[in-house]
């Protein structure tokens, strides 16, 4: 089955109580029993519920996994990888890193006994310095958030098999229509669903993806035990948010590309960061390693003023501002006073989170509307 097939019926089958062609909110928490032990394949939600089980085998078909788990939220997700590891053990991961996975990271798990070390992976080799004998998992997220920064998911993979490594992949903003991490060499693929597989805004939701299945059963342990489960309507509104995904991050990458482009030409646009530009400095591997580019772009203001930026992001009105991204509708933001308003002013503008530095999640409007949207609140600074 070729992608844009898989997204509306690989592991879906028709109600076989009723034919409902569309999968039942099985609003239910538990399920009878003829004699104990004798059921039809559920005994209670939190373990297993059919219309989480359907996204459950969706997810896991599309990301090209044999195994699909979903979460409370996408830090649920995290949370289940990082408890396969034991104190001692220890994590390499990207440094231009969601804000909310460096915090389970440092303020929740290194309390465990897990030490994390955060390092820039657009050139792999530095991680190899950073592998010891307690090394367990690295930890990669690509694109990064909010400087749009591409890992070679194929060379840390090499690394990660060679040294006996876990290897998960953060695939929140590629999505599986751009880039597959388990084909590349990945052994985990993680998704925050609130973004673009739920695409609509309107539910949290986290996945994982594995092939293995010494590791699925693992982490199938962890979701029962710690219990992190979403309800069976939120997975309805996921199976349904699923089937629209190509077309989706298709319109996605087609107006990200001309907002890219009328940003980089605008006389009071300083930078611009998204990977479909030659000049982005890991251009080529983007190339090699996603389908398109995706609709994630931030840009800087010439002369650098927070207030400006201010101005922009509150002068928009197709352009929501707020936190989060991937549903329909375009969205802004200001990492400097949102996202990464905790990390020292000194530290984050090392990363490139400078004071006027914007984040758009373009959205699936028309591109004209987009644009004209971007001229009028640029002409007022
Ligand atoms: C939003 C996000 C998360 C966290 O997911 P939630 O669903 O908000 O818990 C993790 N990684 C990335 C890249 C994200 O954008």
């Amino acid at each position: 089955m070729k992608f844009g097939t898989k997204v509306i019926h690989a592991g879906l089958e028709h109600d076989s109580a009723t034919g409902a062609v569309m999968t039942p909110i099985y609003q239910t928490s538990t399920y009878a029993q003829a004699s104990p032990g004798d059921h039809k394949g559920f005994e209670y939600s939190r373990t297993g519920n059919p219309t989480r089980a359907a996204l459950e085998r969706n997810i896991a078909a599309i990301e090209n996994g044999k195994h699909g788990l979903c979460f409370g939220s996408g830090l649920a997700a995290i949370d289940a990888v990082i408890k396969l590891l034991n104190p001692g053990d220890e994590v390499i991961s990207t440094n231009d890193l969601y804000g909310g996975s460096y915090r389970i990271f440092t303020k929740i798990f290194e309390k465990y006994g897990i030490k994390f070390h955060f390092v820039g992976m657009q050139d792999p080799v530095k991680i190899e310095s950073m592998i010891n004998d307690n090394t367990k998992l690295i930890w990669v997220e690509t694109p990064t958030n909010p400087m749009m920064n591409i890992i070679d998911i194929e060379a840390v993979s090499r690394i990660a098999k060679a040294k006996g490594l876990l290897l998960a992949v953060d695939n929140t903003f590629a999505t599986p229509y751009l880039q597959n991490p388990i084909d590349l060499g990945a052994d985990i693929v993680m998704h925050s669903v609130t973004k673009y597989l739920g695409g609509h805004s309107d539910v949290v939701m986290g996945a994982l993806v594995v092939n293995d299945d010494a590791l699925a059963e693992q982490l199938y342990f962890i979701q029962n035990s710690s219990g992190a489960v979403p309800g069976p309507q939120d997975s309805f509104l996921v199976l349904r948010g699923i089937k629209t995904l190509h077309l989706r991050v298709q319109r996605h990458c087609e107006n990200g590309e001309k907002v890219a482009h009328y940003l980089a030409s605008h006389p009071k646009v300083d930078k611009v960061y998204w990977p479909g530009f030659e000049s982005h400095p890991n251009h080529e591997v983007a190339k090699k390693q996603m389908r398109g580019f995706g609709g994630m772009i931030s840009f800087t203001l010439k002369g650098n003023r927070m207030e400006d930026a201010h101005k922009v992001i509150s002068t928009m009105h197709v352009f929501t501002l707020a936190e989060s991204l991937g549903g329909v509708e375009s969205l802004s933001g200001h990492p400097a006073t949102m996202t990464h308003a905790a990390i020292p002013k000194e530290d984050r503008e090392k990363t490139g989170v400078v004071d006027s530095l914007i984040r758009l999640s373009v959205g699936v409007e028309d591109a004209d509307d987009l644009l004209a949207d971007l001229k009028q609140a640029l002409d007022k600074i």
